[in-house]
């Protein structure tokens, strides 16, 4: 028998909506509650949600929610008898846990030795290969030269997949077509291995060519009860990273998932686990799944996913709740479910990239932050507010917008329509992408697996076409209207000269005149006319014209006529940037104001930018040197993932502005390829 303990107040060693997440369900079961907040977090909202909070350091994560020693100290100071470390961070460091149980505090999570069995994937591999798992034909052993690699990757195969052993979260993982390729690949997966894990090992896995993702989560207690809760189907990533998730797993069959399942079961009884893990698997899905898919076990995650909400869904049972009981030494009060409920739950991260460039993180403000939220099954995670930062520290990972019902055709249909009724915008994010994919028929009928996104990117992307007459329409009416708003409101002498109704010589209310108004949109500049109607505006662009009317409300509401049709839009002013969400659809012109129109964008459409802030890893390219378009010029690294940026243009790279080992802001210039070779 095990001894129950009590967990009164807890503390939550990480941010964002897991932080909040955790703190909900901690609250409704009477624990007082404890956040820990970075310089750059003072004003997020786990630190609001919970009872009391503490600074812990620095933005950089190294210095704050990674610093297990001052966690544990705040821990002891505060009275908290327990750390919920969430995901990432300190969840699956097996130093950290014992550092708790050290000090005398409860760490919810499993034993340190469970998280040390499953933290290399080389050693994770090699204890379940005992267990009689079935595992992914590769190469996972101690010899680490380049011809002892290349020697195994030639056995298994190519194609072939180079993983970090610390990997996790898609880094340190590069994917080999044949062995010209080898090498380079090998140095790219180490030194991402290196810098973000600290561990340059890697293993070699035969290259499945059309796998799912398709995952087990389990539960152990401290009794030796160990029981899963079905499957979870996240075939669908980019950069090896999860975008949507789903439960249960479309097109399962019951022998599969019984077999699966068992073998999840099996695998946590091998190391005696306690708390909530998930055994990941891929499946082969070259045919449609049957009893006998080939399934492997790639790792084990000691911890609670990211995606754990479709599975309380599906199961009803509340995952963090479980978690605590098992953490206070109760046994799990279920005995192991063996019918698939009746429900169908799909999760969609709302991330802060840009799907059209290669996913690329962003920053920004959160202008406008509204996600639907009249929906039947609609649930929202979140640990931001509107008018909130995504700063540039952590994940990027805004919001899980998950919506649950009886069938997945259903399922399908209420997220659709709440990410079509959804506005996120000022920071780009992949809102509309999301649309996108849950709106395609291929999705419908199920057709995942992980080479879905990669295989239907360019349709996906058409979802967002470039802006035009309408979008700059209406952009010219939230200018006008916020104008007019302006100024019955504002009180002239303090109001913001740089902002462009300020700026607006000679405009009158009810004045006839015609205004040039010059957007600069992805470095382009576009011009168009902009002239006051009796009710609304007119606009001119490019030999078409448009009469738009709708009225501003205080909320950045407006409901416009386009043309007789009606359009709920989000639209404001700030200095010289417009924001629109028109829909999932966001847009950020930026009103090129006093610059005479030949200057805009002067750097054209050979200039290469920083994309976001990083450092300069390596440079490809010299000055002077002939490049085509999309060769490699340079490596970024940022949020210790590594970018390729690549040439916009043929032509002659001019100055190179940076060197390797720079830091570089967002926006930065790096260099620009010219139409002809510089003369000396
Ligand atoms: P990480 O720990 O970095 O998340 P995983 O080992 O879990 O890495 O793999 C992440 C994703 O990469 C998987 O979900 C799958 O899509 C893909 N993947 C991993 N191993 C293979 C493989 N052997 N063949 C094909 N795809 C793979």
């Amino acid at each position: 028998m095990t001894k129950e303990s009590p967990i009164k107040k807890l503390l939550v060693a990480n941010r964002g909506e897991i932080a909040c997440r955790i703190f909900r369900t901690a609250s409704q079961m009477g624990m007082a509650t404890v956040a820990v907040y970075s310089q750059a977090d003072r004003e997020a909202q786990h630190r609001k949600l919970a009872d009391e909070s503490f600074p812990i350091g620095p933005a950089p994560a190294a210095e704050s929610y990674l610093d297990g020693g001052k966690i544990i100290k705040i821990a002891k100071s505060s009275g908290a008898d327990a750390i919920h470390p969430g995901y990432g961070f300190l969840s699956e460091n097996a130093e950290f846990a014992e550092a708790c149980e050290s000090a005398g505090i409860i760490f919810v999570g499993p034993r340190a030795e469970s998280i040390r069995a499953m933290g290399l994937k080389d050693r994770a591999k090699a204890l379940m290969e005992k267990a009689g798992v079935p595992v992914v034909p590769g190469y996972h052993g101690k010899g680490q030269s380049l011809k002892t690699l290349k020697k195994a990757a030639e056995e298994i195969g190519y194609p072939v997949l180079i993983k970090a052993v610390a990997g996790g979260g898609g880094k340190g993982m590069r994917l080999v077509e044949n062995q010209d390729q080898f090498e380079a690949a090998l140095a790219g997966a180490r030194r991402e291995g290196e810098k973000a894990f600290g561990n340059p090992q890697v293993l070699l896995e035969k290259y499945l060519t059309k796998p799912r993702h398709i995952e087990i989560q389990v539960f152990g207690d401290q009794a030796g009860n160990v029981v899963h809760l079905f499957e979870r189907d996240c075939s669908l990533q980019r950069r090896h990273q999860k975008v949507v998730e789903e439960a249960p797993a479309p097109g399962m069959t019951a022998g599969l998932r019984a077999k699966m399942c068992d073998a999840a079961v099996k695998a946590a009884k091998s190391i005696s686990y306690v708390s909530a893990g998930t055994i990941e698997f891929i499946v082969d899905a070259t045919e449609p799944l049957s009893d006998d898919s080939a399934f492997y076990f790639m790792e084990m995650n000691t911890r609670l996913q990211v995606e754990h909400p479709v599975t309380e869904y599906l199961t009803g049972h509340d995952l963090v709740a479980l978690q605590l009981d098992i953490a206070m030494g109760k046994e799990i009060p279920f005995s192991q479910p063996t019918d698939l409920p009746d429900r169908h739950a799909i999760e969609v991260r709302l991330y802060a990239e840009n799907p059209d460039k290669e996913f690329l993180p962003q920053s920004g403000e959160l202008r406008f932050f509204r996600l639907a939220d009249d929906i039947e099954g609609l649930r929202i995670d979140s640990g931001f507010v509107e008018g909130d930062n995504i700063g540039p520290f952590y994940d990027p990972m805004i919001a899980k917008i998950i919506v649950g019902a009886g069938r997945r055709e259903q399922a399908i249909e209420r997220l659709s329509s709440a990410l079509e009724k959804s506005f996120v915008a000022g920071c780009e994010t992949n809102l509309w992408y999301l649309a996108a994919i849950i709106a395609s028929r291929e999705f419908a009928a199920g057709e995942v697996d992980t080479g879905f996104l990669g295989r239907h990117h360019e349709a996906l992307s058409a979802a967002k076409a470039p802006p035009g007459l309408d979008e700059f329409a209406l952009a010219a009416l939230i200018l006008h209207e916020s104008r007019k708003n302006s100024r019955r409101n504002i009180d002239w002498p303090g109001a913001d000269r740089q902002s462009p109704w300020a700026l607006s010589n000679g405009w009158r209310v009810n004045l006839s005149y015609q205004e040039r108004l010059a957007f600069v949109v992805d470095g382009q500049k576009l011009s168009l006319t902009l002239q006051p109607l009796e009710d609304g505006i007119q606009v001119d662009y490019e030999n078409q014209s448009i009469a738009i009317s709708g009225t501003l409300a205080e909320g950045g509401e407006l409901t416009a006529s386009v043309n007789g049709r009606q359009v709920m839009i989000l639209g404001a002013v700030d200095a010289n940037r417009i924001t629109l969400a028109i829909g999932p659809r966001a847009l950020t012109l930026v009103l090129a104001l006093g610059i005479d129109d030949e200057d805009v964008a002067s750097e054209g459409p050979g200039a290469v930018h920083a994309p976001m802030p990083g450092r300069i890893l390596k440079v490809f390219v010299e000055a002077g040197q002939a490049v085509t378009l999309e060769q490699p010029l340079l490596i970024m690294e940022a949020m210790k993932m590594e970018y390729t940026l690549t040439s916009p243009r043929n032509g002659f790279v001019g100055e190179i502005l940076v060197k390797e080992g720079d830091q570089i802001s967002e926006g930065g210039l790096i260099l620009e390829v010219h139409d002809e070779a510089a003369q000396d």
